[in-house]
């Protein structure tokens, strides 16, 4: 089966919105296993929409219009699908009840042009729409399915996964399930060459590499009956890969590696302190973006002259003097010391060159030391970023969490 995306809107070949209702339905029919040939845009004009309808019905099996089921005039999808389809408009009277009572709940009158919006196709399932009024229908006829959605993608998106999304699961055999694992520390180059062999061989599960701005995520996707087989095909080579590049797989969720720290971090019940240089606030930042994170931090230092990270932390003078700031020696110094000035279970350091000034030779931009101490051991890496200042720090940052992450593992703590 194949489907078209018809997305209607003037405002969307004017550029004024993002079509985002489309790469919605899009992901969401990928994974159903539908094939999407086509996806078209077209403004709300009459004639323009009627020859847009009429050529996707003859190219796919399925259309998925959204947008033009509001009440004004220019809102005209719904009257052009009942004509193409043979279909005449009546009145529905649950979607007349439902449009009433929606304005009743949002304590407004409701404008007459709102009942509009109850005139259904005669043969048409209709799509109840519980955050907004414009209901949603599906048409079936001569082998084609006709669904319109209303535009906005508060409405779209529940309506489609309540309605359409197991209405579409019932018309297809196959279903698409995946699985993702969240790799940190390793280049997408060197994953490829490590897994080419299984890259190559595996048909099914299919594997995808996907760089984001930090790190990757590698997308396993099979074609099965149903979720249950699809995690049954998907085992076997998960655990192959996972054997290769286990070390650096820190989830198997799509989640960001600082949630996953602080939440081993919760489980563990331990507290964390943090002295960065650098990095400014950004590790602690990136920490409070979740909630819920007093249990474990609370207090950090953010130490960018030497004599705060002598003051606060006690990096000896002679420290800063022989090997300077940014050293393996004052990371694991600012690593120890915020232990003891807090007394947190996890102390980090981070101390660096984020640019774009302030390299030389021996100690270019993008170098950057993170020392992680905990229960009194701590390690150090170094680091040769790359990238801009932005970069630079966003990149420490993570490489510090992953550092706590392993440690916590290898510790077993
Ligand atoms: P309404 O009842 O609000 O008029 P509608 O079904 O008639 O809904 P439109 O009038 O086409 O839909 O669009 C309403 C709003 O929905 C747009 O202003 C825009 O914010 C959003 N919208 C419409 N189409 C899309 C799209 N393809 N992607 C993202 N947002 C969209
Ligand atoms: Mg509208």
């Amino acid at each position: 089966m194949n489907a078209e995306l018809l997305s209607v809107g003037t405002e969307l070949l004017l550029g004024e919105i993002l079509n985002t209702d489309a790469q919605f339905l899009a992901e969401e029919l990928s994974l159903l296993g539908i094939n999407v040939y086509y996806q078209t845009v077209v403004g709300d004009n009459r004639t323009r929409l009627k020859q847009a309808l009429e050529l996707a019905l003859e190219r796919a099996d399925i259309v998925i219009a959204s947008g033009g089921l509001g009440p004004t005039p220019d809102d005209l999808t719904k009257e052009v699908i009942a004509e193409c389809m043979g279909e005449q408009l009546a009145l529905h009277e649950e979607s007349l009840a439902n449009i009433i009572a929606y304005h009743q709940k949002i304590g407004k009158r409701m404008p007459q042009s709102n009942k509009k919006q109850a005139l259904l196709p005669e043969h048409g399932i209709v799509l109840p729409n519980h955050n907004g009024t414009a209901p949603g229908c599906i048409i079936e006829k001569n082998g084609k399915i006709v669904v319109m959605l209303p535009g906005p993608p508060n409405e779209l998106k529940p309506m489609f996964l309540e309605s359409v999304k197991p209405f579409l699961m019932k018309k297809s055999d196959d279903v698409l399930y995946s699985e993702t694992l969240k790799i940190f520390g390793i280049g997408e180059s060197k994953v490829a060459e490590l897994l080419q062999d299984i890259m190559e061989n595996s048909k099914n599960p299919t594997l995808a590499p996907y760089a984001e701005t930090c790190g990757m995520r590698l997308r396993l996707t099979a074609k099965c009956r149903d979720a249950e087989e699809g995690r049954t095909l998907v085992l076997p080579v998960k655990e192959k890969i996972k054997g290769i590049i286990g070390k650096y797989i820190y989830c198997e969720e799509e989640k960001g590696l600082p949630e996953v720290v602080v939440r081993m971090l919760l489980e563990r019940k331990l507290t964390i302190s943090a002295a960065e240089s650098c990095t400014g606030g950004m590790f602690c930042k990136m920490i409070t973006d979740m909630a819920g994170v007093s249990a474990i931090l609370n207090e950090s230092f953010v130490t960018y002259a030497n004599t705060a990270k002598m003051n606060y932390l006690g990096v000896k003078a002679e420290t800063l003097e022989q090997f300077g700031a940014v050293s393996e020696q004052t990371a694991r110094e600012m690593a120890q010391g915020v232990c003891k000035a807090t007394g947190a279970d996890v102390g980090v350091g981070i101390t660096g060159i984020a640019g774009p000034d302030g390299g030389t030779e021996e100690k270019p931009v993008g170098l950057v030391y993170v020392g992680v101490c905990v229960g009194g051991h701590v390690s150090v890496q170094e680091l040769r970023l790359v990238g801009n200042r932005d970069k630079i720090r966003y990149s420490a940052c993570l490489y510090a969490f992953d550092c706590i992450r392993q440690k916590l593992i290898s510790n077993n703590t």
